[in-house]
Order: C-alpha cells, then sequence, then structure tokens
C-alpha cells in the first residue's frame, strides 16, 4: 500500500486530468493582466459568487492578508474568533501587513454569534481604544474541526456589520466542503461578504492557489496590496487551468471526502483508546485520545502502517481526507483503526 498521509488535504498531487489541463492552458504576462487562463478563472469566480471581482493569490494566507489590508487602517481592530487561521496561522501577518489587533471571540468551534460580534465591537467614539473595523469569519472551520456556520447566524452577522459600518470578510479556504454538504450556494455567500477568500489547493486538489472575490469598492485595490505582498506573478494561468480544472472536476468529489471522514468518526467513536471527537461535518476529523502520554505510541502504530496524521498539540489528534484518499485506502485505515493496541 501506497502511503497513506491524511496530515492535511494540501497533500494532493495533480491528477492526470488536471496536468493536461495545465499542459494545454493558454498563458501570457498576468502582471499585465494579459494571462487569459488567469483572467478566465477570476470571471468564473467572481461569477459565481455574485460578485464584481476577482483576483488570483498565490496562497490563502496572502488572499487573507490581502483583504484585512483592504478592510483596515493600521491602529484598528478586526474581530475574530480565538481559533481563527488569520489569527494563529498566518505569521502574525495582521499585526505585520496591516498594524491591526485582533479582538478574539471564545466562540463554539471556531465559530461566533452575532451577538458576540456585537458585544465585542468598541464605542467608536471611546478613542482610547481601537476603533473596530472588521468581522472575519471562517468556514468551514480548521481548528475546529471542519465546523460549518448556520447561515442564518451569517446574516444576523451581517446586520450588526451593517449598523456598525464593519467590513466582512470570509475565509472560506475550505468553503466548498461545506457547499456541498449543505446545499447552498456560492451566491448566499457572495450576498452576504464583503470579501471572500477561497483555496484551489484543499480539497480542490491544484498545486498552489487562492482567490479572493469581492465588490470593485474594495477590489480595485487588491491587485497593489497583492503586490506589496510580493505576488504578482507572470505565466501563472498554468495553475489557472489547474483551478478551472478543479472547479469542473473536483468539486463533487469533495462529498466523498465528507463521507468517509464520517466514517472515520463513527468508527473511533467505538474505540476504547478515543477519548472523544468533535462533532464531523466535513472532511476533518479531530479527535483525543483518553491517555495523551500514549499519543507518540499512537502516531507510531499508524506509521508503522505507512499512515500519517497530525498532531495539532493540547492532546488534539487531526485527520484531513481528500483527492488522493481512494476507497482501498479508506477500508484499509479503518481497519487499522480498529486494530490499534495502546
Ligand atoms: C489552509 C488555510 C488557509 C490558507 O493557507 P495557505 O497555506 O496560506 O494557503 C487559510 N485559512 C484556513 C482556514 C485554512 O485552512
Amino acid at each position: 500500500m501506497k502511503e497513506i498521509d491524511l496530515r492535511s488535504d494540501t497533500v494532493t498531487r495533480p491528477t492526470k486530468g488536471m496536468l493536461q489541463a495545465i499542459m494545454s492552458a493558454e498563458v501570457g504576462d498576468d502582471v499585465y493582466k494579459e494571462d487569459p487562463t488567469i483572467n478566465k478563472l477570476e470571471k468564473k469566480l467572481a461569477d459565481m459568487f455574485g460578485k464584481d471581482e476577482a483576483l488570483f493569490f498565490p496562497t490563502g494566507s496572502m488572499a487573507n492578508q490581502a483583504a484585512i489590508k483592504l478592510h483596515t487602517q493600521p491602529g484598528e481592530q478586526l474581530i475574530c474568533d480565538k481559533w481563527a487561521h488569520v489569527y494563529n496561522y498566518e505569521g502574525g501577518g495582521v499585526s505585520f501587513n496591516s498594524g491591526v489587533s485582533c479582538k478574539l471571540v471564545d466562540g463554539d468551534r471556531g465559530m461566533i454569534t452575532a451577538e458576540q460580534v456585537e458585544e465585542n465591537i468598541n464605542p467608536p467614539d471611546f478613542y482610547h481604544s481601537p476603533l473596530t473595523t472588521l468581522v472575519c469569519l471562517e468556514n468551514t472551520t480548521n481548528k475546529g474541526g471542519g465546523a460549518c456556520y448556520d447561515l442564518e447566524e451569517i446574516k444576523e452577522i451581517r446586520k450588526v456589520c451593517n449598523k456598525n459600518e464593519l467590513g466582512l470578510h470570509l475565509d472560506g479556504a475550505r468553503l466548498f466542503n461545506a457547499l456541498v454538504k449543505t446545499g447552498e450556494s456560492p451566491k448566499d455567500f457572495g450576498k452576504l461578504f464583503d470579501t471572500i477568500s477561497v483555496c484551489l489547493s484543499k480539497g480542490l486538489g491544484t498545486p498552489m492557489g487562492s482567490v479572493l472575490i469581492g465588490d470593485s469598492r474594495l477590489m480595485k485595490n487588491a491587485i497593489r496590496v497583492r503586490k506589496v505582498l510580493g505576488g504578482g506573478m507572470r505565466q501563472v494561468g498554468f495553475m489557472a487551468a489547474a483551478g478551472i480544472y478543479a472547479l469542473d472536476n473536483h468539486m463533487e468529489k469533495l462529498k466523498k471526502d465528507n463521507e468517509r471522514a464520517l466514517e472515520i468518526s463513527n468508527l473511533l467513536k467505538n474505540q476504547a483508546y478515543v477519548k472523544n471527537i468533535e462533532p464531523t461535518e466535513t472532511n476533518i476529523v479531530i479527535f483525543y485520545l483518553k491517555d495523551t502520554d500514549k499519543e507518540s505510541e499512537f502516531m507510531n502504530q499508524l506509521s508503522e502502517k505507512n499512515i500519517r496524521i497530525s498532531n495539532m498539540g493540547q492532546g488534539k489528534l487531526r485527520i484531513v481526507t481528500h483527492l488522493d484518499y481512494s476507497e482501498e485506502m479508506h477500508q484499509y485505515f479503518l481497519e487499522t483503526l480498529q486494530n490499534i493496541d495502546l
């Protein structure tokens, strides 16, 4: 059996069809906005979300960081969950790139409520505290175990943002995993957010790339911010071709990733060595061992079977299913989990 790598859905390699799409892409210099395939991908995503514009970025972090810069000025504050990717996993970019602080909210599995947003807005007239100007949500949540927001809650958050003149950004790195589960449409999200970032290199399986989508009011500056961050690229249409291919061919496959994650989660629930599991909604399974001292022993037994998962610290173990995780691997993994001896 080939190695089964379940550390993240970023480990996928391009499929044959995707490689063909890359090889036959028509390209140009995207710094001059002359790459037809990039332009096509950007238009496709803008239309999909019912927004004016979209811009290709090398990474999701850069797309989020650019969005934060578009919404804020130095000294201001954004509101996000304490587990947010923008706060925890983007190298401190919020302060480095935008000079902005984060008001961290103690949400539920990475999700916050409209009420919590409202409570955490600094009174704009109270000049001693930073001015709150932006709310960042994540869907699905990464550290929260792939949890999906209730769209009704986001509508309430939107109302709070409107009332208080706050921008609303969505870190939608894994938004498509949520959409195939809930049946909601990209336009439902386009209507509610000012800016949305989506990753093409997670479940959709491209080698690289994220896209920031928004209205021209904000997006007109996005290309300059991307330049400042060093993200202007040349014949990157090869990667856009991979993205277009993935949107057309890999979207439905995300359902399988979600289903397999649920099967893993249901099986883990019945294993004596497992203490508890976060509810599994999409393609991420987060669970805790009864005896945390046995984490390395557990990981060793898996690696002897050529299986890798990740340890996120504080007792959290994480499994992420993806495009390169086949049915054969899935059956082998389920069997292995039942035979772990701790
Ligand atoms: C992966 C991810 C990103 C982007 O990460 P990059 O590695 O910079 O592409 C952003 N937000 C969330 C929630 C993620 O899981």
